[in-house]
């Protein structure tokens, strides 16, 4: 099997987008897959109330499982609300049950409202497993849930689709970003940009494409992820493409994706933006 590079020290990544339906849990899901399948250790945090994430890698979340929800409000620590995706022995995940919804609201009267995640994912409340990286997937919106995954991670991750509006509220995301980067971590950066849903066969692909790339630069994989059916289909079956089928395209691209961020992951760190 092939193996990537473990990164120096573990790397936490948000994927952020306010817009829905722009490929952030398929993202999230089979980006954590494809470095799972290629030798490292990933638990993927699910954050949307809707548990799309946590459906996709195949974990249980009805109401009452150990959540996301309880380590927020620190009833249960985050080692004990782990689960072990059933495909893989590398890929875990903290899930996302409905009490999640409530949670938005119910953040805003705590203490340190914007920092429970980070305090409840250090490396002593995850347990001694070696995670390589912890995935963080975000609801659509820039409520306290996502500026929590903000605070909890150095990375941001953010899918853009290749379609019309593709950089509407991009902008919204980038202030909320730096904002959260000036008051409450400073570590944070825009690392990746992941292009979703790539239709090769329309001109507006292309055009999106060189948009975001002119946008963002460097920050843009070089991989792009295609549309395609696979894609899709997989979360039905409570798997991430690349165990539903590991040879078509989407699973290919998620594999590329998950070689270039490992290998951007080992390079020598760049000066803070
Ligand atoms: P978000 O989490 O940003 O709301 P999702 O990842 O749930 O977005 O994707 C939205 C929808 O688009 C889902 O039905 C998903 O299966 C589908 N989708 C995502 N990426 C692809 C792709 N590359 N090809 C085809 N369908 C995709
Ligand atoms: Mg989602």
């Amino acid at each position: 099997a092939i193996s990537l590079p473990k990164p120096h020290e573990r790397r936490v990544l948000t994927i952020a987008n306010q817009k829905g339906g722009v490929g952030k849990t398929t993202t999230a899901v089979n980006l954590a897959s494809a470095l799972a399948v290629q030798g490292l250790t990933v638990l993927v945090v699910d954050l949307d109330p809707q548990g799309n994430a946590s459906t996709a890698l195949g974990v249980p979340h009805h109401s009452g499982v150990p959540s996301s929800y309880e380590i927020l409000l620190g009833e249960v620590s985050a080692a004990d609300a782990v689960q072990q995706s059933p495909h893989s022995e590398r890929l875990f995940c903290i899930p996302a049950t409905i009490d999640l919804a409530g949670a938005e609201i119910e953040l805003v009267s705590m203490v340190a409202r914007e920092n429970r995640l980070r305090n409840a994912l250090t490396k002593e409340a995850l347990g001694p497993r070696d995670y390589d990286y912890v995935i963080i997937d975000c609801p659509p919106s820039l409520g306290l849930l996502t500026v929590n995954a903000l605070v909890a991670a150095k990375e941001v991750l953010i899918p853009i689709q290749c379609e019309y509006y593709a950089l509407e509220g991009v902008g919204q995301l980038l202030r909320n970003i730096e904002l959260v980067q000036s008051h409450l971590n400073r570590d944070l950066h825009v690392s990746t940009v992941l292009l979703t849903m790539y239709d090769g066969r329309t001109k507006l692909a292309d055009q999106v494409a060189a948009e975001v790339r002119a946008h963002f630069g460097s920050a843009v994989l070089r991989s792009v992820i295609p549309r395609s059916v696979k894609v899709s289909e997989a979360p039905g079956y409570g798997m991430t493409v690349l165990d539903y089928d590991p040879g078509s395209r989407g699973a290919m691209s998620y594999l590329d994706a998950g070689r270039e961020l490992a290998a951007r992951g080992t390079q020598k760190k760049q000066g803070n933006e």
